[in-house]
């Protein structure tokens, strides 16, 4: 999660001399659009949108639109840890655009967390919820902290804090967050009960991701795995991949990577590589995946998992095999190790795992990518579910929701495999221009106020 200052986007640089010293001397500070949310990632965010804008023509009034978030909120808190010593946290909630709706994303605990970050991710969750025609525009947000250190209980403090730190800009039918990398459904429990406690009266809508039995959805612990399986699947079939004969290697053993090791190996493929922020392990004969989760229940982490030769993080993205899924972290997949890559497909289960330069490289060597905006949809889909189910006050049964799922990633595929021929380009390019042309005909559409 390298975060560099060194090339802003579009070459904008910050004035002044900088630094405390000068701010003291009452120097002046010029900050240039676009400044407040420099960070590797949403370089990436920023050229990735520029390419597919490129596509559309769009107007210079509509790109500084989109590339603006609409609003952002920088939380410092203190928390109580068990020690009794206070520490003070960060966190951020970016809400990209409300164009097409209540804005609507994830909520992550970890390390590098910070505002570009998520704002590149509240873009991205734009352009996501457009692509698959829900009623939402982006969001995101998170804490930095290292969750791997923290007890149950100050991760509840932690998400309590937060939680009334976002109470004014947040509600059903403002912002509504969800899980994302170390959260779930404990975090998004203590989130809806924080909430509702602030204003009154039980609020299920407020988070999605919740246990069935305060409001949540069937299926939604699995719909982003799921989905990602069901978008890899029909790309492999394009490809004429067969599933049954498939080397699959997944960066990542969490709630997604977890979940899709599983639907590939219960559909018979050959799971060669897993990882998660303990190292890697390797078996070109196939790993036991039951077995692999089996161990995280007891263990936690991957470490020590018998099953097949311990490798990096890294390393095992350069596995042999016929599909790469990285589920894990953003920037993975670099200039530094593209040419590397031994796949045949590269499915983004995680937002934002390929740079721009990365991208360059993998188009010229001929392997194609099914990207994070459509492959780990699948979220955020069944998330919307959830919302409906909260706001109609009636649930459906799983195979409703499954059904429901399939549909809408189906036609989604449609979309952008349309698109993709249309423009000539790839699935991640085409994804964008359908999802940009929608959120920019509906910023048209409502105009400007006042
Ligand atoms: P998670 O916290 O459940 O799992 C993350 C996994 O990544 C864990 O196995 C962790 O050990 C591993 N990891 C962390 N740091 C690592 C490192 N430095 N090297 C290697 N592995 C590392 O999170 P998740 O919900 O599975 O999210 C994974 C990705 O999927 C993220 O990019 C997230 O934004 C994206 N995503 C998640 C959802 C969702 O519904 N949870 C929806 C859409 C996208």
């Amino acid at each position: 999660m390298a975060e560099s200052i060194d090339s802003p986007p579009g070459g904008v640089e910050r004035r002044g001399s900088g630094g405390w010293d000068s701010v003291l001397a009452g120097e002046a500070h010029e900050v240039s659009p676009g400044n407040e949310w420099r960070s590797e990632l949403w370089r990436v965010a920023v050229t990735q949108f520029n390419r597919a804008a490129d596509l559309l023509d769009l107007n210079p009034d509509a790109r500084a639109r989109l590339l603006e978030p609409r609003r952002a909120i920088v939380a410092n808190f203190p928390i109580r840890r068990d020690s009794g010593e206070i520490e003070s946290f960060t966190g951020y909630r970016v809400q990209h655009t409300s164009a097409l709706g209540p804005t609507k994303g994830g909520v992550r605990y970890a390390p590098g967390v910070s505002l570009g970050e998520c704002a590149a991710l509240a873009l991205w969750m734009s352009l996501k919820c457009a692509l698959l025609g829900l009623p939402f525009g982006g969001a995101k947000g998170g804490v930095r902290c290292d969750p791997n250190r923290l007890s149950a209980a100050e991760m509840e403090r932690i998400t309590r804090r937060f939680a009334s730190e976002l109470v004014p800009v947040i509600g059903p039918d403002q912002d509504i967050p969800a899980p994302d990398m170390a959260t779930g459904e404990r975090e998004m429990s203590w989130f809806m009960d924080t909430y509702s406690q602030h204003v009154g009266h039980p609020t299920p809508g407020i988070v999605t991701g919740k246990p069935l039995v305060l409001g949540g959805t069937e299926g939604r612990k699995a719909a982003t795995g799921l989905g990602a399986t069901i978008c890899a699947e029909a790309m492999m079939d394009r490809l004429g991949i067969g599933v049954p004969s498939a080397r699959i290697a997944i960066q990542g053993f969490g709630n997604v990577g977890g979940t899709i090791a599983k639907e590939m190996f219960d559909r018979g493929a050959r799971v060669v590589a897993i990882c998660d922020v303990t190292g890697g392990i390797v078996n070109p004969d196939g790993i036991d995946v039951d077995a692999a989760l089996g161990w995280i229940a007891e263990n936690r982490f991957l470490r020590g998992f018998p099953g097949g030769t311990a490798t990096s993080a890294g390393g095992m993205l350069e596995t042999p095999c016929e599909v790469l899924v990285p589920a894990a972290l953003e920037c993975q997949i670099t200039a530094e190790n593209a040419g590397r890559i031994d796949c045949r497909l590269l499915v983004e289960a995680a937002n934002g795992p390929t740079t721009p330069e990365a991208d360059a490289i993998l188009a010229a060597r001929g392997i194609p990518i099914v990207p994070d905006l459509l492959a780990n949809a699948g979220g955020v889909t069944v998330s919307y579910f959830e919302w409906a189910q909260d706001q109609q006050r009636y649930s459906w049964d799983a195979n409703e929701v499954g059904s429901r799922l399939r549909g809408h990633l189906e036609a989604a595929i449609e979309r952008i495999a349309l698109a993709a021929e249309r423009y000539g380009v790839g699935w991640r390019e085409a994804g964008q221009a359908v999802a940009i042309a929608r959120v920019a005909e509906a910023a048209r559409l409502r105009s400007v106020y006042p």
